[in-house]
Formats: structure tokens, C-alpha cells, sequence
């Protein structure tokens, strides 16, 4: 007589869409604990945006005590806690190192693979799902589910169905939509009653209406250790100038803050301290000693070693005559004006905001309105700052979202 095996024999099929950083480690945890793991995604290969993460040396993570990293996700921060908690830095960087990628801290605390890019861990990741049975199919488009509930795709050969006992979708943000990640899932999401925020530019640049001069002259050019406010907010770090205003990691660090300004007012106001180190007295002192008869630029570059960069960005923000008082000029480094106008598009952001709101999702990330179908990854709705902030959140919820489903399968 045929028997068929029992079912608790059968390893639990489990699909996990998009194959990012959150997804391929929801897959290895899965994998890891006997599931029959399928990755579907998009496009052609996998880890596109990880690749593009690498070129900017890979930062995967922050060495700050956790207390003040799980702060960084202002108000997803009560929600992010515990995930990242339950897969905190040292777990992600032990992770790397499992992959023969040591990791190291650099400047301000960030942390590093040695190798300075991505396409070696993700060579030996790839490798190790291999090793565990992970199934990846590319060009798979993932595009909701039918009448009967199976997850549907669009593929190369036509349509395609899934019927997977658990799905994980990490289908990511909408920033760089050419790396993979399009926002398209919001739509399908929101029809299926999940709740979605807009989605938005996260880490991105803004306008600022430069004159023709300066924006012919000066993109690309960095401005260098400088202090950037807005609001009460103060941040040093480096911002570089473009044809359309301002980007770089001090602008990105209070992104969050203009971009809701600007929604709300039309626009904002950036003050610029050009020499954060030093005192508006020290800087008055050092111009009263260069002859009045100089010309501005000359005054600034002698006494307080300005570069043509700078002297500029005071004139675009307080107007093509400088102050000729030292006083005066002093107060206007430390504080040059400019408004921003609008932020630029999410295709050019480093991450997108919105998403998934957590009121729709369950401590194990599964959607409420879909059970058996989990979210992970920046496609929830979270924001922080570059710093490796971005990829420790998605590898955790994808660690988080992983355990979920073993839970309700009952495999752990
Ligand atoms: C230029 C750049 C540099 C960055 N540098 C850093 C850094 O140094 N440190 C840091 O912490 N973060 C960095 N980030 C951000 C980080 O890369 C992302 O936050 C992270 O990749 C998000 O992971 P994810 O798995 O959620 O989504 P993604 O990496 O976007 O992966 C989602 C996957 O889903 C697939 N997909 C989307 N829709 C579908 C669909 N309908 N069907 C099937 N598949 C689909 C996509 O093709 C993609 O492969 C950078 C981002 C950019 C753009």
C-alpha cells in the first residue's frame, strides 16, 4: 500500500519575495532551520542595491551603544527596538565574519567590511544558500495574489503561481527604482486593505535656487567640515554642492526634518556655519588684521584661508556684497541662510520613508489583513540616517520576519 509521507516530514515551503539584504537573510535563517526556501526577484541578479551600497566601501553597520543606534529611528523607534535588539550589530558583524568578511570600525564609529565592498560577501552569501538548498528565481515580478489566494508573477515565460505555506515580502524601498526596488507593491498592498504611508525621499539632496554662477561653477565640490542647522537641530559633516542645491551626509542627517518643513511651509530655511570650530570673536580678530582696502574675497581667503567654494556660498546666502565690517563678516560665516525649495526625487534618494505601517503588522512583522504573509526590509515603514542604520534594520526585520513564520509553522 502507498503511503504518503506524514506532514510534519515535509520541509515547510516557504517564498520569499525580492532578494535584498532582507530577503536573502530572512531565506538563510529559514533555510538554516529545514524550510524549503524559494527567493523570487525582479531582476536578473540578486543584491543590486547591496552591490551599490559597496561602492561607497559598505556600511554595514555602527558600533554607537545600541540605546543610541535604536534612537536614530525617531518615532519607528518603539517598533525597531526589539528587532533590531533581536539582531543587534554584533550578531550582524559575527554574521560577516562567518562569510570570511571581518569587519572594522572607521571614522565616527561606522563599521565596515575590510574589503571595503559588497560583491565578495554577497559571492560567499550566495554561496552558503546554495549550500542550504535556497532556491533563487530571478525575473520573477511579483504582482499580488489571484482569486485563490496564490502569490502571482510575471516572468519572462509568461505567468507564474505560487502556493508557498508562508511568504516573506521584502521587496524594498522606491529609492534607485533601476536597482530593482519600484514602490510597486504599495498599489497591491493597499488594495489587499494593508495600511501603506506615501512613500518619500529619505537621505536625499535638496534644491536651492543658486545663481547662474555658482551652480555652473561649483558641483561636485565638497564643503568640508561644516556645521549645518535647522531648526534646533545642529549636525556637522560634509555637504556637496550640485547643480540643484545641496547633498551628502550633514543634509541627510536632517532630511527627515526639512523634507516635513518643506511639505508643510513650501520651503526652509538652512543656516550654514562655515568654521564651526571657531568663535565669532576669533574670526572677527583675524579679519581686522588684513588691510581694509583687500577685496572680500581676498580678506577671507588670507586671514581665514576660504576657498573660492565658500566665498561664493556667502554670497548666495547673504547677497553679492559682503559685509566689509569683520564683525559683521564673522557673524555671517557662522551663519550663512539658504533656502531650500524642495526635496529632490525619490529615484535619487539613498532610502525611501513610508511604507508598511506598523499598526498593519504583528510583533512577528506578519501582515494582520494577510496572515502567513510577513514584511521586512526598508519596505516597512521606517527612516534613519546613513550610518549603516539602513542595512542593520533590513537585515533584522528580515531575521524577525524569518522567525515569525517558524513560529506559526510551528518550527520553533
Ligand atoms: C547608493 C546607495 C548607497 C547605500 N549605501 C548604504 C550603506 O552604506 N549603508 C546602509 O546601511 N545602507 C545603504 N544603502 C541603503 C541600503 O542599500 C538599503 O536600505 C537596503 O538595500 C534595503 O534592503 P531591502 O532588502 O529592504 O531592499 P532592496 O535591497 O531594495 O531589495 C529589494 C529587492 O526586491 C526586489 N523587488 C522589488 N519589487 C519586486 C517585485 N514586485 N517582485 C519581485 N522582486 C521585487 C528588488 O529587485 C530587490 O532586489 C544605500 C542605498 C543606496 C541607493
Amino acid at each position: 500500500m502507498m503511503t504518503s509521507p506524514a506532514p510534519t516530514l515535509m520541509a515547510a515551503r516557504v517564498a520569499v519575495i525580492g532578494a535584498g539584504p532582507a530577503g536573502l537573510m530572512a531565506a538563510q535563517v529559514l533555510a538554516e532551520a529545514g524550510c524549503a526556501v524559494t527567493v523570487y526577484d525582479r531582476m536578473p541578479s540578486v543584491g543590486r542595491k547591496l552591490l551599490m551600497a559597496g561602492r561607497g566601501g559598505l556600511n554595514l553597520t555602527h558600533s554607537e551603544p545600541l540605546e543610541a543606534f535604536i534612537r536614530r529611528f525617531g518615532p519607528a523607534a518603539v517598533r525597531m527596538g526589539p528587532l533590531i535588539e533581536a539582531y543587534p550589530p554584533s550578531a550582524l558583524t559575527a554574521w560577516a565574519a562567518g562569510l570570511g568578511q571581518e569587519t572594522f570600525v572607521g571614522s565616527s564609529g561606522r563599521v565596515f567590511p575590510k574589503a571595503l565592498k559588497a560583491s565578495p560577501l554577497l559571492r560567499a552569501w550566495l554561496t552558503r544558500l546554495q549550500a542550504l538548498g535556497v532556491e533563487i528565481r530571478p525575473r520573477h515580478d511579483w504582482t499580488g495574489w489571484n482569486a485563490k489566494g496564490a502569490l502571482t508573477f510575471v516572468t519572462p515565460d509568461g505567468k507564474a503561481t505560487a502556493t508557498p505555506d508562508a511568504t516573506i515580502l521584502a521587496v524594498g524601498g522606491a529609492s534607485w527604482p533601476k536597482l530593482g526596488s519600484t514602490g510597486a507593491w504599495a498599489k497591491v498592498l493597499a488594495k489587499a486593505g494593508v495600511a501603506v504611508s506615501p512613500l518619500k525621499p529619505a537621505n536625499a539632496g535638496f534644491d536651492v535656487a543658486w545663481s547662474e554662477l555658482f551652480r555652473d561653477r561649483f558641483p561636485g565640490e565638497p564643503l568640508k567640515g561644516v556645521a549645518l542647522t535647522f531648526g534646533r537641530v545642529r549636525v556637522r559633516g560634509e555637504a556637496m554642492v550640485t547643480r540643484h542645491g545641496l547633498e551628502g551626509g550633514a543634509i541627510y542627517a536632517l532630511c527627515a526634518d526639512i523634507r516635513e518643513a518643506i511639505a508643510k511651509d513650501g520651503s526652509a530655511r538652512l543656516w550654514i556655519d562655515l568654521r564651526p570650530d571657531a568663535r565669532v570673536e576669533e574670526l572677527a580678530a583675524k579679519l581686522a588684521q588684513q588691510p581694509a582696502n583687500q577685496s572680500a574675497s581676498n580678506r577671507l581667503r588670507k586671514a581665514l584661508h576660504m576657498t573660492p567654494l565658500e566665498t561664493n556660498l556667502l554670497r548666495e546666502a547673504h547677497g553679492k556684497e559682503l559685509p566689509a565690517d569683520p564683525a559683521a563678516m564673522a557673524a555671517a560665516i557662522k551663519g550663512a541662510p539658504l533656502t531650500l525649495t524642495a526635496i529632490r526625487p525619490i529615484a535619487r534618494a539613498i532610502s525611501t520613508a513610508g511604507g508598511v505601517d506598523f499598526r498593519a503588522v504583528d510583533k512577528d512583522l506578519m501582515l494582520t489583513a494577510r496572515p502567513g504573509v510577513f514584511v521586512a526590509g526598508e519596505m516597512l515603514d521606517w527612516e534613519a540616517p546613513t550610518g549603516g542604520y539602513l542595512l542593520q534594520a533590513s537585515f533584522a526585520t528580515g531575521v524577525s520576519a524569518a522567525r515569525g513564520v517558524l513560529r506559526r509553522l510551528g518550527l520553533s
